[in-house]
C-alpha cells in the first residue's frame, strides 16, 4: 500500500466528516503527518484501522448548564466532556471555562491530551471538558452557582476510576473546589475524582507550579543537547496564567532573564528581567486580584506596557508560548528567528501555527510541541491521584524529583523515537510517534472495543 496516499485519503475523509472542526483537524494532521515511518514498519496499524479508531472520541457528553446571576437573571451555557481514549487508563484532562469553548476546541484538546498523557509514563487516558462560560467579570457566587450546575450533570460521567477532570484556562483551584464540593455532595464520596485540588483537602504540593516548572526543565533539557543551558539566556513567556507565571519563576531560578510576557490587554517589556519580588507581585495581581498587566509598570518603572501588542518582537534566546492555540504565527516566528531565538518550548496546547513550526524546523532551532513540554501539569495530576489512592501526601521535594524525572523521560523518549524513525532532533515527530505507539499497541491488545 502507498502510505502517502493512505494518509492523504485519511485526512480528506476526516475533513469531509466534520468540515467545521478546524483546530481538531489541525491537531490530527500534525500527528498523522509524522506517522509515515511508523506505518511503513508496522502495517497492522493500518489493517486494524487504528488511526480511524483513534480520531473518533469514545464518547462526547453535551449538556445544558443553567445558572442564575447575582441579580437573579437566568443564563444557559453549554457543558461538554470529551472522553477521547481510555486505552492507557481512565480519561484524564482539564476543564476549560472560556467563551471560545466549542466541541471543536475540546476535541482538539482531548486528542492532544491523549498523546501527552501517553508520554508522561503514567496510566492515564485522554479527555477534556469545559463550557463556553467566561469566569472573567463574574462574582464568586456566580462562579460557584455555575460550577455546581455544571457538576449536577457531569457527576454522572466522572469518577476516580472513570474520568478525572482538572483545571485549564478559566478553571483554577477556586472552580475545582466548587466542582469537587458539589461532586462530593451528590455522590457522598470523598475520592480523588478531581486533581488540582487545594493541598488542605487532597491536592498535591507543587501541582500549581508543575506545568510551568516542567516547561523550564524541558527547555533546559533541550538546550543541553547543544551543550548549552538557560544560564544567562534572555527569555520571553507569553501568557501570564498559571503556566506562564511558574514558567517565568523556574526559568529565572535556572539563570535565565525573563524580559517579556503578556495577558489579554497587552504585553510587558521589562529590560531588567523579572526577579522574586516581581514574581510575587504577578502572583498577587493575577491569582488574588485577577487584575491586568497594565498595573505592572506602575510599580516597576523601567518596564513598558504595550497595549494590545504581542511579545514576539522582543529579542530573546528562548521563547515559551504559554497562552492559547495558534497565538504564534509565521510572522511572529520570523521576528523570533530574525532576533536570534534558539529555542521555542511550548507551554500551552498548540500555540504555534503549522507554518510557524515549519519555519523553526527549517531554521534548525530547537522546537518542542506542548504535548511534550507542557506535560508536567498532568503528570503531577497523575501523582496527585497516586497520593489520594494511598491517602498520603508527598513533600514538595519528593514531587519535584518525580516531575524532573518525568520531564527527562519525556525529553529522552522524544529524541529516541525521532532518531529510531530517521527524524533525528525532531521533537514534534518524536512526541507524536512515542505517544502514538503506546496508545496504538494498547488498543490492539484490548481488541475491537
Ligand atoms: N489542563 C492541563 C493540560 O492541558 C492539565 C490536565 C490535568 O491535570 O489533568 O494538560
Amino acid at each position: 500500500m502507498n502510505i502517502e496516499n493512505y494518509l492523504s485519503d485519511f485526512i480528506a475523509a476526516q475533513h469531509q466528516k466534520d468540515p467545521a472542526q478546524k483546530v481538531f483537524h489541525q491537531a490530527v494532521e500534525e500527528v498523522v503527518n509524522t506517522l509515515k515511518p511508523v506505518l511503513e514498519r508496522k502495517d497492522v496499524y493500518i489493517k486494524e484501522k487504528i488511526l480511524e479508531r483513534m480520531v473518533e472520541p469514545e464518547r462526547i457528553i453535551i449538556f445544558r448548564v443553567p445558572w442564575a446571576d447575582d441579580k437573579g437573571e437566568i443564563h444557559v451555557n453549554r457543558g461538554f466532556r470529551v472522553q477521547f481514549n481510555s486505552a492507557l487508563g481512565p480519561y484524564k484532562g482539564g476543564i476549560r471555562f472560556h467563551s471560545s469553548v466549542t466541541q471543536d476546541s475540546l476535541k482538539f484538546l482531548a486528542f492532544e491530551q491523549t498523546f501527552k498523557n501517553s508520554l508522561t509514563t503514567l496510566p492515564l487516558g485522554g479527555g477534556k471538558g469545559g463550557s463556553d462560560f467566561d469566569t472573567r467579570g463574574k462574582s464568586d457566587g456566580e462562579v460557584m452557582r455555575f460550577c455546581h450546575s455544571f457538576i449536577n450533570e457531569l457527576y454522572h460521567h466522572i469518577g476516580y476510576h472513570t474520568d478525572i477532570p482538572a483545571g485549564d484556562l478559566g478553571c483554577g483551584p477556586r472552580e475545582i473546589g466548587y466542582m469537587f464540593g458539589q461532586y462530593k455532595k451528590l455522590t457522598n464520596d470523598f475520592t480523588g475524582a478531581f486533581t488540582g485540588k487545594k493541598p488542605n483537602w487532597g491536592g498535591s504540593l507543587l501541582r500549581p507550579e508543575a506545568t510551568g516548572y516542567g516547561v523550564a526543565y524541558f527547555a533546559q533539557n533541550m538546550l543541553s543537547t547543544r551543550n548549552d543551558s538557560l544560564e544567562g539566556k534572555t527569555a520571553i513567556v507569553s501568557g501570564t496564567g498559571n503556566v506562564g507565571i511558574y514558567a517565568m519563576e523556574k526559568l529565572s531560578q535556572l539563570g535565565a532573564k525573563v524580559v517579556g510576557f503578556m495577558d489579554y490587554d497587552g504585553s510587558i517589556y521589562d529590560p531588567d528581567g523579572i526577579n522574586e519580588e516581581k514574581i510575587a507581585f504577578l502572583k498577587q495581581l493575577v491569582f488574588k486580584r485577577r487584575g491586568s498587566l497594565k498595573e505592572y509598570n506602575k510599580t516597576f518603572k523601567h518596564a513598558k506596557f504595550r497595549l494590545g501588542q504581542k511579545t514576539w518582537d522582543i529579542p530573546c534566546d528562548v521563547a515559551c508560548p504559554t497562552a492559547c492555540e495558534n497565538e504564534l504565527d509565521e510572522k511572529d516566528a520570523a521576528l523570533l528567528l530574525k532576533n536570534g531565538c534558539k529555542c521555542v518550548c511550548e507551554g500551552s496546547n498548540m500555540p504555534c501555527t503549522p507554518s510557524a513550526i515549519y519555519a523553526f524546523q527549517q531554521a534548525g532551532i530547537l522546537y518542542s510541541p506542548g504535548k511534550a513540554s507542557n506535560a508536567g501539569g498532568v503528570a503531577v495530576s497523575g501523582l496527585e491521584m497516586t497520593q489520594n489512592s494511598m491517602r498520603i501526601y508527598w513533600t514538595r521535594e519528593e514531587v519535584d524529583q518525580y516531575l524532573k524525572r518525568i520531564m527527562n523521560s519525556i525529553h529522552n523518549s522524544c529524541l529516541s523515537h525521532a532518531e529510531e524513525y530517521g527524524l533525528k532532533g525532531n521533537y514534534m515527530a518524536g512526541a507524536n510517534i512515542a505517544g502514538f505507539i503506546k496508545v496504538a499497541d494498547s488498543m490492539l491488545d484490548q481488541g475491537l472495543v
